[in-house]
């Protein structure tokens, strides 16, 4: 696999490679590398001949002084600037099915819609180098589109994208007993299940990601139904911290901070009790809530922190002598929604 090759540092950027070019956590883009192309962004012009021959993973400069990091397409950052022809799976729903779901070099995976490839292209990755992902969905256009990217980010050897309605049709026949995982990202998933307990191996998994509970509760029943057992349905919320280094010039100053930090992971403002599951409908009332209290939060927080705590110097410059340095976290303004639940079940022995 290039991202193997890429690490072990034996690869080089080549004309014609797939980089993700890379300004922050929040801006990045999928280039192909071209002799004589050029990239531009608001740091100015970068010249893709003065990429070529760099280790993947260099810093950049453009004509302007500014700079950016020349990564590896890997599945995590694909899902971050692959074209969305659909809605998508993200990278904290994707690690979670990628681990209930066992799924290791070796493994044959099934899954249904293709949509914008997002989960197919870590599933293939966890999957490779001797597993496949055979991946259906009913709408040519995005079918084909699906396979020109698992193209471009090299990883077609271990995708078939067949064009199926598998509402309608279920899987096909041929793939009876010899499956070892099952994913359903589709409207209607309960009307997939006998297909799917037809496919399995004894004792293998399905999981179904619906963004509703009523799709939920039908596909919970037919999974009951059918010969599923170890039924289980999460959802999963992401808060993501801004984590930097501060320098405090008293142990007095250290201790305040330290009792901050924990406040502020514990009871932030505006955050839900982590034990109250809410309903999607309550969910958006709370995140607008959550954006407006949080930002205001923010505020008053940052001046009890710049109030708090003999400061002298900030970041990773130099250390002011005599200080204290800690790295301190505290929670992002805006935290992920609800994007659905996973439905998880083992096929019966
Ligand atoms: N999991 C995908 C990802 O991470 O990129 C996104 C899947 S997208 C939300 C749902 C896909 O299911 C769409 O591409 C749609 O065309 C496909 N689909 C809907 N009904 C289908 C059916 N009856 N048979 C096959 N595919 C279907």
């Amino acid at each position: 696999l290039l991202e193997d090759t890429i690490r072990k540092g034996d690869k080089l950027i080549q004309d014609g490679d797939l980089l993700i070019v890379y300004e922050s956590h929040k801006q990045m883009k999928a280039v192909t590398v071209s002799k004589g192309g050029e990239f531009q962004n608001r740091y100015g012009l970068f010249a893709h001949n003065d990429w070529i021959g760099k280790p993947f993973g260099s810093k950049v400069t453009g004509k302007k002084g500014g700079f950016v990091h020349l990564l590896a397409p890997s599945p995590q950052l694909w899902t971050l600037v692959l074209t969305h022809r659909t809605q998508i799976l993200y990278i904290m729903d994707i690690s979670f099915v990628l681990a209930y779901l066992e799924v290791r070099p070796g493994c044959v995976v099934m899954e249904s819609g293709t949509g914008s490839g997002s989960l197919t292209t870590a599933l293939a990755r966890a999957a490779a180098p001797t597993g496949h992902i055979y991946s259906f969905d009913f709408h040519e256009q995005r079918a084909e589109a699906a396979r020109k990217d698992f193209e471009r980010i090299g990883l077609s050897n271990f995708i078939t994208v067949t064009v199926r309605d598998t509402q309608g049709e279920g899987f096909p026949e041929e793939f009876a007993n010899e499956v070892d995982a099952v994913f359903l990202d589709l409207p209607q998933p309960w009307l997939v299940i006998p297909s799917v307990a037809k496919s399995l191996r004894a004792d293998s998994p399905v999981c179904s990601f619906s963004p509703c509970m009523e799709q939920v509760q039908r596909t919970c029943e037919a999974l009951t139904t059918t010969e599923f057992r170890d039924l289980r349905t999460f959802e999963v919320l992401v808060r993501t911290y801004e984590t930097h280094e501060e320098y405090f010039g008293t142990d007095i100053g250290l201790d305040i901070v330290n009792n901050e930090i924990e406040d502020a992971t514990l009871h932030t403002p505006g955050s839900s009790p982590p034990h109250k599951r809410l309903c999607p409908t309550e969910m958006k009332t709370t995140s607008a809530e959550e954006k407006t209290t949080s930002n205001k939060s923010e505020v008053s927080g940052k001046d009890n922190w710049m109030k708090k705590g003999p400061k002298k110097g900030r970041g990773r410059g130099e250390q002011p002598q005599g200080s204290k340095c800690s790295i301190v976290a505290r929670p992002e303004a805006e935290a992920k929604g609800h994007t659905g639940y996973l439905t998880f079940a083992r096929r019966a022995v």
